[in-house]
């Protein structure tokens, strides 16, 4: 691999690029480590009274595009006395040099040591990034365990889905945040900002207990972990008077005031999405059991139309981006989103901008949509989730699809054009069978036979993806066992065979599958408690890197790790993972207040058991779940009445000098 062409950069208070870039010319994909995308800022350190320094715990090519950092960045950033730089994951080849040459984790908008800043704010979607966030710590200088950390070191904050469990690395981080970043990283700031002001009175300790006292904090070291004979936890207790008892998650309420990305990240190397991304709502209440994110976002905001409108022309504008993803959990739900839709279409028709959502919905009104945005003679695929193979099991998982309405969907797709669709499932399911499995084959065959019978052409094909199942905090699953990786791997060898016992359907069905194994563990970072944190740390000092690369991940490292550490807590992974919890079993995050209500999530559990299947409180009478008056709201859903307002299509984009695509 070649060094990229450097170009001198300005050298910026304590910057490490003078010993950074000598290094680069060794590495893979040195472009990476570079920074200056468009959208990048870069301030006067001095001048800042508050520093943040926000990484994804992942590649930069994973990292970059991530919407939460993103937004978080520029919030940061357009406050004049703050300064916010972003920091991701640095691969195994340049971690070693960093080590060999004493270079620290660097941020890569100014190459400034992320332990000089006064805030380390770390964002997981996942818990197989917890390994990455240990090098990061540790190449950046600062004690790995947040009871060794002086005045001197940043307080480091976890955000991000993850967060809403964050005990296995409780040990690692000196505070999280549950829910939303936008208003929150503000709170924090002004404590920050305040408290250095004042001279940092009480030392680290003072600040954090500062952020405690908001109720939004969780501070860990503030609370005090009992466990039973038996390895249960029997009671999390603060261990300070002045600290809350359970910590609240935030929610942004009004998503027009928060129109961001405006000034969206360009990246400079190639990246897993290179698009503008607006989130047209936040939440869901479709109610599909196994979904931490419907069940941690509610309740439903909409994003208006108009909203929409004037952030995806400013978008494309500034970033020269020719493609727009409309996302959010289940984009078709929006309530105006068939306008929204032909409204964009018609303003980008003639341009070579695309549009697209991901289309989860499998009803015919997708297609319509799908229709609609590919006006530009753009096609861009259909993905359907139908996430479980037998009717029985979608009943379990309360995702509400019959196996009629997808061969219909399907069908529609293929005689309007479409020559390939994807269907996701999951395998691993509470009360999951072979047969459930099995049923997958058939569907799938069902759905090529209809296909060619509609279209009278043998050139249609499906591809069937298969997830594994994790259950996670503050789900209804959160009480259920996860299968063993032999009996996953078993399933899914079965599903193949029987995809391809017909062989003249079996050649039009490609077949992706995940094996069981990284489920396991993941589903044992997702709903550990403290006792995890030392088998993160001994799969991290065995090597431990990139755990959700298959590449890099080793199942043989957690098993041994778990073997090593857990015993002498009366404990194992099986314990974690295949056990099924009882309903009065206090529960790690239990403190950890998402908003769901716990007895609701208990009775929608038995109800899963028993296979019966709760509404969208969208369309029907709420439930109970118990969000809405936890967070003193309620679903904010439309018609508005707002319109898309007349936009000034991008028409030939040009794109800003310097940016690649
Ligand atoms: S409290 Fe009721 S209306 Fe609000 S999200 Fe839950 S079920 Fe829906």
């Amino acid at each position: 691999m070649s060094a990229p062409s450097t170009t001198p950069r300005p050298a910026a208070a304590n910057s490490v690029w003078p010993r950074l870039e000598p290094l680069l010319p060794q590495v893979t994909k040195p472009i990476q480590y570079v920074g200056g995308e468009l959208g990048a800022v870069v301030k006067d350190w001095d001048a800042a009274t508050v520093r943040w320094a926000l990484m994804y715990p992942d590649a930069y090519e994973v990292g970059l595009p991530n919407q939460g950092v993103q937004i978080l960045y520029e919030v940061l950033n357009e406050l004049p006395d703050v300064l916010a730089e972003r920091t991701y994951a640095v691969w195994p080849d340049l971690e070693r040099l960093m080590r060999a040459h004493g270079v620290p984790q660097f941020t890569v908008d100014a190459h400034r040591s992320v332990r000089d800043f006064d805030v380390f704010g770390v964002s997981f979607s996942t818990e197989l990034g917890y390994t990455n966030l240990l090098t990061a710590i540790d190449l950046a200088g600062i004690p790995l365990l947040a009871a060794d950390r002086t005045d001197a070191d940043p307080v480091i904050v976890a955000g991000g889905h993850a967060a809403f469990n964050p005990e296995p690395i409780a040990d690692f981080v000196d505070a999280a945040v549950l829910g939303d970043g936008e208003e929150a990283v503000l709170e924090i700031t002004a404590i920050v900002r305040d408290w250095k002001a004042e001279g940092c009175p009480g030392g680290r300790d003072e600040l954090l207990l500062r952020l405690a006292r908001t109720e939004s904090v969780y501070v860990p070291r503030f609370y005090d972990v009992d466990y039973l004979p038996d390895g249960r936890i029997q009671r999390v207790v603060p261990n300070r008077p002045d600290v809350p008892f359970r910590v609240h998650k935030r929610t942004t309420m009004d998503l027009d005031a928060w129109p961001y990305p405006k000034k969206p990240l360009v990246p400079l190397a190639e990246t897993v999405h290179e698009r503008y991304a607006v989130e047209i709502f936040r939440g869901c209440t479709r109610g599909c059991r196994f979904c931490q994110a419907g069940m941690i976002t509610r309740p439903v905001r909409e994003r208006s139309i108009t909203t929409v409108g004037q952030m995806v022309q400013q978008g494309l504008e500034f970033s020269g981006f020719h493609e727009v993803g409309l996302l959010s959990l289940s984009s078709a739900d929006h309530s105006e989103i068939g306008d929204m839709c032909s409204g964009l279409a018609q303003q980008y028709e003639g341009t070579n901008v695309s549009l697209s959502l991901p289309s989860t919905r499998v009803d015919a009104f997708n297609i319509d949509l799908a229709q609609e945005l590919s006006r530009n003679g753009r096609r861009t695929g259909l993905t359907f989730a139908p996430e479980g193979g037998s009717e029985r099991i979608r009943k379990v998982i309360n995702k509400m699809v019959s196996e009629e309405d997808l061969i219909r969907t399907v069908v529609t797709a293929y005689t309007n054009g479409w020559r390939q669709v994807k269907l996701y499932f999951m395998c691993g399911l509470p009360t999951e069978t072979d047969e459930d499995v099995l049923q997958i084959a058939r569907m799938a065959h069902e759905v090529i036979k209809a296909g060619r019978e509609a279209t009278g052409s043998k050139d249609i094909r499906c591809t069937v993806s298969i997830g594994g199942f994790v259950p996670k905090p503050h789900t209804p699953f959160q009480w259920s066992p996860i299968e063993r990786p032999e009996v996953i791997d078993n399933r899914l060898k079965l599903l193949k065979q029987a995809i391809n016992a017909d062989r003249s359907l079996g050649r039009a069905i490609g077949f992706r599958y995940h094996d069981g194994e990284p489920s396991l563990i993941e589903g044992l970072l997702s709903r550990g408690d403290r006792r995890i944190g030392a088998v993160i740390r001994e799969v991290w000092e065995n090597g431990g890197r990139f755990d959700g690369w298959s590449e890099h991940f080793s199942y043989q490292r957690w098993v041994d790790a778990a073997a090593e550490v857990l015993p002498a807590f009366g404990v194992d992974l099986d314990w974690y993972t295949t056990r099924e919890r009882d309903e009065l079993e206090v529960l790690p995050w239990d403190h950890l207040d998402s908003g769901l209500d716990k007895d609701w999530l208990w009775q929608d559990w038995q109800d899963a058991l028993s296979e019966y299947e709760q509404d969208d409180c969208r369309w029907t009478p709420c439930f109970d779940c118990g969000v809405c008056p936890a967070m003193d709201t309620e679903i904010q859903i439309g018609p508005t009445g707002r319109k898309l307002l007349p936009l000034t299509p991008v028409n030939g984009l040009k794109l800003p000098a310097g940016t690649q695509h």
